[in-house]
This record gives structure tokens, C-alpha cells and sequence, in this order.
């Protein structure tokens, strides 16, 4: 009798783990059933904000594989808009509630792969039921909040509450749309995935493009006329509003894990080996932003909810499952995002964290530019690295510029995640013409500045 796994949630994690178990085994050798609680498989969160732009016109341009492709294709039994409601790891069996029409279905699994992905951060005073007050976690919540724009009256003022990725990404989407738009941050400074001194460039190029951005301020409520949002109340006032969106952040999503006696980890994590086998559970495996992992600078647990690792986890859990061996082996923290033009990219640690992981390090910035300054299109682009003293071991980078900057975080990114050091990096053989780089790539010349910091901090 063949085997059968059983995949909850549709997306990322989930389908990229069912794709490669079906690679390597057939279906007469195993079964694959995957519940999805939404209406669509293997779509991209990650573009929403460029949808909502304008910039991707149509929704379907962000959907990679239906669920009829994995029907058909991968004979995966893929059960659209179905939740699933218990896991009971000694019976071996889900329950699920069909959406439609309410009914309840139970399913034998030998394999089991919980991919459930992160739940938004929702404050009380959060209410996504007024008109008018969107998340942008699902495709769902990006076309409710299409077709709030495109609704009369049409909105003219938007508050992005948040200022995260997702937040700058979704300030930028709606300013582009030609809407008002303020940003509203708690802390001192929007974009907290990089030090202050590199943000404040982040925050002066988002408000060159008329973004108002109001930090160190505490949203409190939102008020509403007739069911549709009309301000977002802060500690200093309101700021009057026809749009609020969300972007607070995101935690993994557990209750399923935590309820059926699935080991969480230090951050909230579904606790996964290298391998995505959860511990003390034999056949259940775990992927994507409902797992806690590791930093593989600091060696602690994190967790660190984006698509790159999703994928990445998905995949190494499929390959097991179907028979082969693959392994996930941690984090360094990269990513990259833009407004408008300016491009920003990050990888490792910033100095709070080298700090609070007891490193002692120098920081140093480099202004450069992203091509020859004789060629046309140059740019200025700052580059920050931070260093492990006295060693000269690259701890972390930051990238702030227009083209060609957000992508050159991937070099500083192999350089950190095989442990070189600032001396072995201004021996690099990066590629130079004018078009491309100035005669020191921008990388170079931050890097000898390190060095010149760690040769005066030996002193
Ligand atoms: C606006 C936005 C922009 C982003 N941009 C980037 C980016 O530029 N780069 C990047 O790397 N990452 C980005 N991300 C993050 C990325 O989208 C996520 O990390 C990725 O989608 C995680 O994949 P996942 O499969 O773990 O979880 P999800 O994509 O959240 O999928 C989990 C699925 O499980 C389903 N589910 C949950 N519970 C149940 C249940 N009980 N029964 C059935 N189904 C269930 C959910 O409906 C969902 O479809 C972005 C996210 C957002 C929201």
C-alpha cells in the first residue's frame, strides 16, 4: 500500500516539500494530500506590494503553480480551502473543516509537513472588519485592498502602520498610486533591519519622494465614519486617514503545532533539525516561517519569516521525505528591498546584535559610487561593514545606494557565510568596467577601510 504525506499549507514551505517528495517517489509509492485554508497554492506575497502598485497589473502573474498544475503535473491531491482544525500525532490523522461548505474531513498520514506560515501581529486596536484598514499577508487582502482604491470615494490619504520592509515597501506602492501617504513607527527610526546611520538614508530617500514618516510614535486606535476608517489615533493626535495598512510585523503560526504537543523553540518557532525533522516526532517534518532556526554568525536560534528560506527549508524537507538527504544549515539574515529607486540590502549582524552577542567589532562606512563617476547613471553608494576585532572576521554589512546596489549584499553575503575576513576580502576578483563598478568596487574599498579600522584598533 503506498505511503502517504499529508502537507498543510499551500504555499512556499509547503509545496516546494510535496513538489520534491513527489520528484523522488512515485505516486503509487506515496500518496500526497495538501490542505490549503486559502484559495490559492505557490503564490507570491512577496510581490503584493508591486501589485498594489500597478507595477505586476494582474493577480494571477503572482501565482506560480495552481492547484490543477499540482493535480495534474504532480498528482498532489491538493484540497483548496480546507483548514486544518487538529493533528493527533498518535492516531496519525488530521482533521480538516471544508470552508465551503462547513463539513469535516479526517486523514490517515504516515509523513507528516507542517507549513503553516507566519500570523500578522494584530494589537487590539487592530480591527481589520472597518472599511478601509487592510494586512497584506494574503493575496486575498492585497485584492481587498485593490479594490478599496479603485472603490468611490476614492481614498486620498494613506497611513502604512509599521515601517518594516513591508510597510516601506507598501509606502512606497501607495505613493505611487498618487495617494498621500505617512509612515508611522514606533521606534526612533523606520527600516530597523539596519543600523540607524544607514536608515536615516532609507528615511531621507522616502521622504524625497513625499512620504511623511512620523517616528517614535505610538499608534493607539483608529477612528471611523460610517464604517469606513477616517483616522489613526496616536499618542500625539490623529492623523486623518481613508486607508490604514498594516505591516507590524509577523510571528510563526503554532497554535495547530502547539495544540497537538509539537516542540516550539526559544522564539515561537516550531523547533526543526537540520534535516526539518521535528524533534521527538518521528515522521512530522516542519518548514518555512512557522520554524525557528538558526544564525549561523551567533549560533543562536532565530526566526527570520522570508521566502528565500521557505523554499530553501521546503525543499530540503521534500528531499528527505522522498528518500534523499539534504540539509538546511542556518541563516546570516540577507535581504534586500527598495524605495523607489534606492535600493538597500543587509546580510549578518548589525552592531546592536554584534554587540548583544558579545563580539567586539569596528564599524566603518564607505561612500562610493555604483559605477565609474565619469560614467552616465553614477550614483553614490554607502556601504557599511562591521567587523570582528581583532580578528577581522565580516560580521555583518549594510548597503544603501541606487542601481546595482541592493544585489552586491549577495557578495558580501558569500564572503560572511564562509567566515572570510575584511584582509581576504580586498583581495576579491570582482568584475570591473565603467558601466558596472568604479575601478574599487564599492565592496573593496569598504572592505580596506576595515582593515585600516582594525589596524588602528590593534594599535
Ligand atoms: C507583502 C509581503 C512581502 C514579502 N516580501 C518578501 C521578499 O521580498 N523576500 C522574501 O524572502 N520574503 C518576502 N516575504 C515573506 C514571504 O512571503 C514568506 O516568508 C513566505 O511566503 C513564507 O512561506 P510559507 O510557506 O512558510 O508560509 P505562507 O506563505 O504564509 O504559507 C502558509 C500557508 O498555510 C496556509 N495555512 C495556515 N494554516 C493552515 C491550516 N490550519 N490549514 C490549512 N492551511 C493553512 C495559509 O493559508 C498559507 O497559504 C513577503 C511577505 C509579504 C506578506
Amino acid at each position: 500500500m503506498a505511503q502517504r504525506l499529508i502537507v498543510i499549507g499551500g504555499d512556499a514551505a509547503g509545496m516546494a516539500a510535496a513538489s520534491q517528495a513527489r520528484r523522488r517517489r512515485d505516486r503509487g509509492d506515496l500518496e500526497i494530500v495538501a490542505f490549503e485554508r486559502g484559495h490559492f497554492t505557490s503564490y507570491s506575497a512577496c510581490g503584493i506590494p508591486y501589485w498594489i502598485s500597478g507595477l505586476v497589473p494582474e493577480r494571477d502573474e503572482l501565482i506560480a503553480r495552481d492547484p490543477a498544475t499540482f493535480r495534474e503535473k504532480f498528482a498532489i491531491d491538493v484540497r483548496m480551502r480546507h483548514e486544518v482544525t487538529a493533528i493527533d500525532l498518535d492516531r496519525r490523522e488530521v482533521v480538516a473543516r471544508d470552508l465551503g461548505n462547513g463539513g469535516e474531513v479526517r486523514e490517515r498520514f504516515d509523513t507528516l509537513v507542517y507549513a503553516t506560515g507566519a500570523v500578522p501581529t494584530k494589537p487590539d486596536w487592530a480591527r481589520t472588519d472597518t472599511g478601509g484598514v487592510f494586512g497584506v499577508q494574503t493575496l486575498d487582502d492585497g485584492a481587498a485592498l485593490r479594490a478599496w482604491l479603485e472603490s468611490e470615494p476614492r481614498p486620498r490619504r494613506a497611513v502604512v502602520v509599521g515601517g518594516g520592509y513591508i510597510g516601506v515597501e507598501m509606502a512606497e506602492a501607495l505613493i505611487q498610486r498618487g495617494l498621500s501617504v505617512t509612515l508611522v513607527e514606533q521606534a526612533e527610526q523606520p527600516m530597523s533591519t539596519v543600523d540607524p546611520d544607514m536608515a536615516e538614508l532609507v528615511t531621507d530617500a522616502m521622504r524625497a519622494v513625499g512620504i511623511t514618516i512620523r517616528t517614535g510614535l505610538a499608534v493607539t486606535g483608529l477612528e471611523e465614519t460610517d464604517g469606513r476608517v477616517s483616522a489613526v489615533v496616536t499618542v500625539e493626535g490623529p492623523i486623518p486617514a481613508d486607508l490604514v495598512v498594516l505591516g507590524l510585523g509577523v510571528r510563526p503560526n503554532t497554535a495547530l503545532a502547539e495544540a497537538s504537543g509539537l516542540p516550539l523553540g526559544v522564539t515561537g518557532g516550531v523547533r526543526v533539525d537540520r534535516r526539518m525533522r521535528v524533534p521527538g516526532a518521528p515522521g512530522v517534518w516542519a518548514a518555512g516561517d512557522c520554524v525557528e532556526t538558526v544564525h549561523r554568525v551567533t549560533g543562536m536560534p532565530v526566526h527570520v519569516p522570508l521566502g528565500t528560506h521557505a523554499n530553501k527549508q521546503g525543499r530540503v524537507a521534500g528531499i528527505n521525505i522522498g528518500g534523499g538527504y539534504a540539509t538546511f544549515l542556518g541563516v546570516i539574515g540577507t535581504a534586500v528591498t527598495k524605495v523607489c529607486d534606492l535600493e538597500v540590502g543587509r546580510t549578518g549582524l548589525r552592531e546592536r546584535d554584534a554587540r548583544a552577542a558579545g563580539f567586539e567589532f569596528v564599524s566603518v562606512i564607505a561612500q562610493s559610487t555604483n559605477r565609474a563617476g565619469y560614467y552616465p547613471g553614477s550614483r553614490p553608494m554607502t556601504v557599511k561593514l562591521i567587523a570582528e576585532k581583532p580578528s577581522g572576521r565580516l560580521l555583518g554589512a549594510q548597503i544603501v545606494g541606487w542601481s546595482e546596489a541592493a544585489k552586491r549584499i549577495d557578495t558580501l553575503a558569500v564572503a560572511l557565510w564562509n567566515g572570510m575576513t575584511v584582509d581576504d576580502m580586498t583581495a576579491l576578483d570582482l568584475g570591473y568596467a565603467p558601466p558596472y563598478a568604479p575601478v574599487w568596487d564599492p565592496v573593496l574599498i569598504a572592505a580596506r577601510k576595515a582593515v585600516d579600522a582594525l589596524t588602528v584598533s590593534r594599535r
